[in-house]
């Protein structure tokens, strides 16, 4: 009965549920309904004695209903020992053991209105015509753990929880560490016996604070809300519940009511009356108002301190109540009208890596189609390699799904009890999916690029924006929705394209109303621009991590573009500027054929670039310095700052670091130099700089 392992899924035993039918085959019939019953046993303990559930709910309903209908189909096969009828499980012998003076009862449940119909239908056929089509109250369903409390003359004396429904567990010295867990009732101190039951849980902030701690100590974490306040309920020591973020709300009176009070719905306002925290109620007519109700509560989930699964609606009037009474497990006046859920089981049966706009290769999980949050789902993102190895997922795996509002499914959980066999474990593509250049991850990063960014199909649109940008090659005129039909067009794929774009004038006349003159702009514009500068080139080629001021440090450090191509990684790091990242994506970025491709193609069109004047910084004042700019200055550009300080022999930088030499800081000096504090790093104002570059003379 305790065996953790869960192999079993609703899909698969209906498969042979279905089998068995067909057959009409008695014994076939009874070994399904053994297999739902072993299951089911396994799931039960670990869910209501060990607090750990090794199923999702869902599933676990699906696994439910399916032996429900095989007993309804053949009630002469219903075999003895079947879980159907039974609540909870039985209680931890650790804690001292209570009988229940009335037993505490679950709840038959709906999951849609046809459903929500048929209950009320069944209501009615139980009542004289004159009581028909009663009044229904409508609570929140509240998932958390059910729990008995007992109070003699207004003083709290014991709490219960639900157990087996017979016999629970003592677990009064946890319930007094609950915050608003009223341990004295004033109203109620001439009611000998007071008996009230009702829900304790874990708002959602307060489990999620826990999880984080407990992630944090490299504890083990609670799958929900629901499992956390169980597991905290029911711990030996109080004050570890006592540490638990719990809280009790109240839905019924069982001993000890007011004779004066009538109604469910008057139970609980009197309850607030005295004390306790009791949930939102509201009174229906018709199963239309029950809906309607049900479907805004829907709407709000979300923004609930705590989880619920459905709403409760219950026959409004107490003697009607006690007059339908109860079947064997739950009562007839009452039933849970559940909401979809919001985390399911399915399985993954794929992983495809998709290459997004600026290179980033991303792992998408291919589901077994699944019904979860109201929806269906076949994707859901696993965000990066990274999230993969956290996760430890696998193709093949069952994984849980969630999805909440509006929210993005995301997979929360993964079975590992039911991995299959011969699983293999995830590997990074070596190669780019959609343009086949190398892949690279660079160290201590989660996410994986692929480095043909100059023609990476996936990439283009993206990497003709940026050639095309001020900063870049400059092609004025030639703005990005130009430029994106251009593309759409075919008339454009790599950025060296553009260079031919004048074998197209007549295309580019017709297309889209572009008149003869705003294309002779854009033709004299792509024409001027190949005339740039080494730095301007580098930086139009989008590498990963290459800004303008690296893209400067790299043109000063290698003064030629052939020299900058075919230096190592070791070369690279010598740059101002230049990371252990940046270094690695730069080297492999001048490693993808394709891009050499490109780079060929735009120099053969013509672009080309001055000779660098590298600056011989040997002798000159601030040799050997680095140097970083911030804010505004009020005499000069940025720019000019920058290049009178590498004039003067400095390398500029654009972070800083321990090496910093000094801080250039101008006006509204943000992060810079709070760093540049905290590092020790020198600040100089505008007016020492001038000074500096006066005296010098440059
Ligand atoms: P239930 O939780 O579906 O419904 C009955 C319970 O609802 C009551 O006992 C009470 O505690 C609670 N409740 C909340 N708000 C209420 C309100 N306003 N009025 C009255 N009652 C209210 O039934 P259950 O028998 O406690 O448990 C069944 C649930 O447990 C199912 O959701 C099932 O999926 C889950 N379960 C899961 C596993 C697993 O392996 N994942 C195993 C067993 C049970």
């Amino acid at each position: 009965m305790t065996d953790p392992i869960a192999p079993l899924t609703s899909k698969d035993i209906n498969k042979d549920i279905n089998t068995a039918k067909s057959a009409d085959n008695n014994a076939a019939i009874v070994t399904q309904m053994r297999t739902l019953i072993d299951t089911l046993k396994t799931h039960n303990y670990a869910y209501y004695v060990l607090d750990n559930p090794i199923l999702e709910d869902s599933e676990y309903d699906q696994l439910r209903r399916s032996l429900l209908e095989l007993e309804e189909q053949y009630p002469e096969l219903v075999q003895p020992d079947s879980p159907i009828n039974q609540v909870g499980d039985m209680p931890l012998s650790a804690f001292t053991q209570v009988t229940h003076d009335i037993p505490m009862l679950s709840l038959g449940n709906v999951f849609d209105y046809d459903e929500l119909h048929g209950f009320m239908r069944r209501v009615n056929d139980r009542l004289n015509d004159a009581q028909k089509n009663p009044e229904y109250e409508m609570e929140l369903k509240l998932d958390g753990l059910a729990v008995s409390l007992k109070y003699a003359y207004g003083k709290f004396t014991q709490a219960v929880t639900r157990g087996d429904g017979q016999t629970g567990e003592d677990i009064t010295q946890n319930a007094k560490t609950i915050r608003n867990l009223p341990l004295w009732l004033t109203a109620a101190s001439e009611i000998p016996l007071l008996e009230v039951r009702g829900e304790v849980l874990m708002p959602k902030a307060g489990f999620e604070r826990l999880n984080r701690l407990a992630e944090e100590k490299g504890d083990k974490t609670f799958a929900n809300p629901r499992n956390a306040a169980a597991g905290s309920l029911r711990q030996l020591d109080p004050a570890i519940a006592a540490s638990r973020p719990l809280a009790f709300y109240c839905y019924s009176v069982n001993q000890g009511l007011p004779e004066t009070i009538k109604t469910q719905s008057a139970a609980l306002a009197w309850l607030g009356d005295i004390g306790f925290s009791v949930s939102a109620v509201r009174v229906v007519k018709n199963p239309r108002e029950a809906q309607e109700y049900y479907e805004s509560v829907i709407e709000k989930r979300a923004q609930l301190p705590f989880e619920i699964d459905g709403m409760v609606i219950k026959v409004n009037n107490l003697a009607l109540q006690q007059q339908l009474g109860f079947l064997s497990r739950e009562p007839r006046w009452a039933t849970a009208y559940k909401f979809p859920a919001e985390t399911v089981m399915t399985r993954l049966n794929d992983i495809e890596w998709q290459v997004g706009r600026t290179g980033q290769i991303t792992p998408v999980g291919k589901l077994e189609p699944v019904k979860v949050g109201g929806v269906t789902v076949s994707n859901v993102t696993l965000h990066n390699f990274g999230e993969i190895q956290r996760l430890d997922v696998r193709a093949g795996d069952m994984v849980s799904v969630h999805r909440a509002g509006d929210v993005i499914p995301k997979v929360t959980r993964v079975w590992h009890e039911q991995r299959p066999a011969d699983s293999e474990p995830v590997q990074l593509p070596l190669n780019c999916p959609v343009c086949d250049s190398p892949v690279v991850l660079p160290k201590d990063e989660a996410l994986a690029r692929c480095t043909g960014g100059l023609f990476c199909p996936a990439q283009q649109q993206e990497a003709l924006i940026h050639f095309v940008s001020r900063r870049a090659m400059d092609i004025d005129g030639l703005g990005a929705s130009w430029l994106i039909s251009f593309f759409e067009h075919g008339l454009v794929k790599t950025v060296a394209d553009i260079y031919h774009l004048h074998k197209h004038q007549d295309e580019l006349i017709t297309l889209e109303k572009l008149g003869e003159k705003s294309v002779q702009n854009i033709l004299s514009a792509i024409e001027t621009s190949k005339q740039t500068t080494l730095a301007r080139f580098i930086y139009a080629l989008g590498i990963r991590g290459v800004g303008e001021t690296t893209a400067q440090n790299l043109a000063q450090q290698f003064g030629d573009l052939d020299s900058l191509m075919a230096a190592d990684i070791d070369k690279l790091l010598q740059t101002p500027d230049v990371g252990a990242i940046t270094a690695e994506l730069t080297y492999k970025f001048f490693r993808a054929p394709h891009n050499i491709e490109v780079i060929t193609a735009l120099r053969e069109a013509g672009v080309h670039w001055d000779k660098v004047e590298q600056v011989v910084s040997e002798g000159l004042p601030l040799d050997g310095q680095t140097w970083v700019i911030t804010g505004a200055l009020d005499s000069m550009a940025r720019d000019e700052a920058k290049a009178k300080l590498q004039a003067l022999g400095a390398k500029v930088s654009g972070s800083i670091s321990a090496k910093t030499t000094a801080l250039l800081a101008g006006d509204k000096a943000g992060s810079k130099m709070a760093k540049a504090e905290k590092l020790g790093v020198k600040v100089v104002g505008e007016e020492e700089f001038l000074a500096l570059v006066g005296r010098s003379n440059v």
